[in-house]
């Protein structure tokens, strides 16, 4: 049993306790609460972090942990097509290796930074095998791309052949994620929600992430067309005349909680489709930075009680793979914003997201012990989460489901 202890200690964003303790048995919580409260036994495996605080392991709700390896090596000019053209051209020559030490890499730069579990996308299906031999909690999306009408049936056909080599295990989960309307014919998409409701499992898309999605969907113009062209992939699409929210919800797949990613240009009436689909909303905040986008809705979905969680999208758009460093990000340009919210869009919002909810994103008996350490700097906080999303604190220390994956400072002598 691993007894963790700390000068605070977060249950959930709203529950801070001082002087808190965490007791892990078997991969659970069997205790959280005030450290006096619980009984030294000689059975416990004690870790004291001091001048810290012990909260819920972090959700990124979205990644493409393959593009690790583009940091830094593609340029925004403004154009986003530009952009996918150049992240196309980066992999061409990429061998199955180097997506792989790519994963891998991402994989270790999650748990350094307090992620417990990502929702990961993959285009290839290289990422399971990555993902399965680590310990971090994971649900795998493929990828689907056609924009073909008449090949929607063979590529379900070959979607649901790759999940069939999919041995589950406690800390995997599957999701189906059709790229984007730009790249998904009509009927893919119909067949992608039936095939989630289907297999009972997780559905979601890029969607509204560009003035130009909005442009091609609405009027089938803009830079979106050349770029489908040069990939012969515009055929007898026609354009619906509809914005990107509209469009789904006009073609009946809107419904049984999707996993919007992005939805950063949104008019009044699709607020309510997605209302009404009871969907979740992922804001990527540093890559919408990236993009140049300003004044992200998600204050509005919040007031809404949309749920709203967050993700790093990749390093192609990023410079972390770190929910943490979201939290920061919106922590010091939303000073409007409760840092008890922000912390609940880094956490729990992602567990509603990929309906996980019961298992974790709180420190409370009965629930998977995904835990994540984070370091105060030693002088000018205020208050507790002064101490969390300052510039200058650290994770230290990451536990997914009772198993210690990171430990920055060597503490868990015995190991775990
Ligand atoms: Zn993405």
């Amino acid at each position: 049993m691993l007894l963790l202890r700390s000068k605070y200690l977060l249950t959930d964003p709203y529950n801070v306790i001082n002087n808190g303790a965490v007791l892990i048995d078997n991969g659970k919580i069997t205790f959280a609460g005030p450290s006096d409260d619980i009984d030294r036994q000689e059975s416990h495996q004690i870790i004291d972090f001091g001048n810290s605080a012990i909260v819920p392991g972090f959700v990124n709700t979205h990644t493409h942990l393959e593009l690790t390896h583009l940091h830094k090596s593609i340029n925004y000019n403004g154009d986003f097509t530009d952009w996918v053209r150049q992240i196309i051209n980066a992999k061409k020559n990429w061998a199955e290796d180097e997506y792989k030490t790519s994963i891998r890499e991402g994989i270790t730069r999650s748990l350094e930074a307090g992620t417990t579990t990502v929702a990961d996308i993959t285009r290839n299906g290289l990422a399971l095998d990555e993902l399965k031999k680590s310990r971090i909690r994971k649900v795998l999306f493929y990828e689907l791309i056609d924009f073909n009408t008449y090949s929607a049936e063979s590529t379900i056909g070959n979607f649901k052949e790759e999940i069939n080599r999919v041995k589950h295990d406690s800390l995997l989960s599957i999701g189906i994620f059709p790229h984007a309307p730009y790249t998904v014919s009509k009927e893919l998409y119909k067949r992608c929600i039936q095939v989630s409701e289907e297999l009972g499992i997780h559905i979601a898309t890029h969607i509204s992430e560009t003035k130009d999605e909005v442009e091609f969907l609405k009027k089938g113009t803009g830079n979106f067309v050349s770029l489908l062209n040069d990939y012969d992939m515009l055929n007898n699409w026609k354009y619906p005349g509809l914005r990107p929210i509209e469009y789904l919800s006009n073609i009946g797949v809107l419904r049984n909680s999707w996993i919007l990613i992005h939805c950063n240009y949104i008019s009044e009436e699709e607020i309510d489709y997605i209302k009404k689909s009871n969907s979740s909303i992922v804001f990527c905040p540093r890559s919408y930075k990236y993009f140049w986008h300003n004044k992200h809705p998600f204050l509005k979905f919040l007031n809404l009680k949309i749920n709203v969680a967050l993700g790093t999208d990749s390093l192609a758009s990023n410079d972390s793979l770190s929910v943490l460093d979201e939290m920061k990000y919106i922590y010091e340009k939303h000073k409007d914003v409760r840092p008890q919210d922000i912390l609940y869009m880094g956490t729990i919002a992602g567990a509603v997201a990929l309906r996980l909810k019961d298992k974790i994103g709180r420190l409370e008996s009965g629930f998977d012990a995904d835990i994540t350490v984070i370091k105060f700097p030693e002088e000018g906080i205020n208050n507790v989460f002064d101490g969390i999303f300052s510039h200058d604190s650290e994770c230290m220390f990451t536990v997914v489901s009772g198993s210690v994956c990171y430990d920055k400072y060597k503490l868990a002598l015995f190991g775990h």
